[in-house]
């Protein structure tokens, strides 16, 4: 009997299984025409200048309009992305695309727009990825210094001598570079100082409690003033409330993102928020 039931436990384990890894493969095999049938496409979240409360830029976000399945996240579907090594085609159109759109914003008079594009290591690594980089910026006339290339923490500390090579590369063809979700990875002092780094972004899980009064906050002060200290910019990922806007820019955090100005939203919407000149109420 016990044996029995142990074996309609795996039937049903294994059905399960069996549905779990058909769901990720039609995933992949969607994803692998996903570009070309256009359901892939870009949102912006505004970085904002905390002094001025003008936006500076935007972080281009991908998303994945599935035509069964509905929106997807990109925390979803950019692992399945990396690991199936589909990241580096998704990952150019990104980059094209993110550059493009900020060309147009700066030709349309805001010509400082600086654009920041998520790079995983799979697309970092990839031999022509400097090159990639190089035509995305000559296609679209985008000045180098506007494009801001976002890795990880996590990722850059992982094989970071050989990440040292790749980001010098990047730093001579003139793009900057943002340390993304600070503080949830382990970093090594003293490569934080070898890579060279243009901006640090806190992660949002500090921020979140930035104004419980209490432990957080000697931390991100540490960070911010770590951040000064090596010569970077300081931006504060997920701002929702004047709370802890007020916060970090007591501590003199640089730029923040956040809910609190705009949630991430496509292209002509985030026009509408360049247009009106966006400003928070003091
Ligand atoms: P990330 O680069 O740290 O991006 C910030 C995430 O925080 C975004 O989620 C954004 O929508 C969210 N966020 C911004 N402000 C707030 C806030 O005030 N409150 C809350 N709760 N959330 C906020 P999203 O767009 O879902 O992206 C998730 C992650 O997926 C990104 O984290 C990034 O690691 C990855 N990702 C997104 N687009 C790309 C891409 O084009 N390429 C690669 N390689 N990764 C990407
Ligand atoms: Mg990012
Ligand atoms: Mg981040
Ligand atoms: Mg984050």
């Amino acid at each position: 009997f016990a044996k029995r039931r142990n074996d309609k436990t795996f039937a049903i384990y294994s059905d399960f299984m069996d549905a779990k890894a058909r769901e990720l493969l039609s995933l992949e095999n969607g994803l692998r025409t996903a570009v070309d049938n256009g359901e892939i496409f870009m949102v912006y979240q505004p970085k904002v200048h905390v002094a001025s409360n003008q936006i500076a830029g935007a972080e281009a976000l991908v998303r994945w309009l599935h035509p069964e399945l509905g929106l997807i996240s990109p925390v979803n579907f950019i692992p399945l992305a990396e690991d199936s090594g589909m990241i580096v085609s998704i990952g150019e159109w990104v980059l094209r695309e993110s550059c493009f759109q900020a060309r147009r914003w700066q030709l349309m008079g805001y010509k400082d727009f600086k654009i920041a594009v998520n790079v995983s290591i799979r697309q970092l690594h990839e031999p022509d990825f400097i090159s990639t980089v190089k035509s995305a910026l000559h296609d679209s006339e985008l000045p180098p210094e506007s494009l801001i290339i976002e890795l990880t923490e996590n990722m850059i500390m992982e094989n970071a001598e050989s990440n040292v090579v790749k980001l010098q590369k990047l730093n001579d063809l003139g793009a900057k570079i943002s340390i993304d979700d600070f503080g949830t990875g382990y970093s090594s002092l003293s490569y934080l100082q070898r890579f060279p780094l243009d901006q640090l972004k806190i992660d949002r899980s500090f921020i979140s409690e930035i104004v419980s009064d209490s432990s957080p906050a000697p931390i991100v002060k540490a960070m911010i003033s770590l951040a000064h200290d090596l010569g970077l910019s300081v931006v504060a990922e997920g701002i929702e409330t004047p709370e802890q806007l007020k916060r970090i820019q007591l501590l003199k955090c640089e730029e923040y993102q956040g809910y609190l100005c705009s949630k991430p939203v496509i292209a002509t919407e985030f026009q509408t928020l360049l247009e009106s000149d966006y400003r928070l109420q003091a």
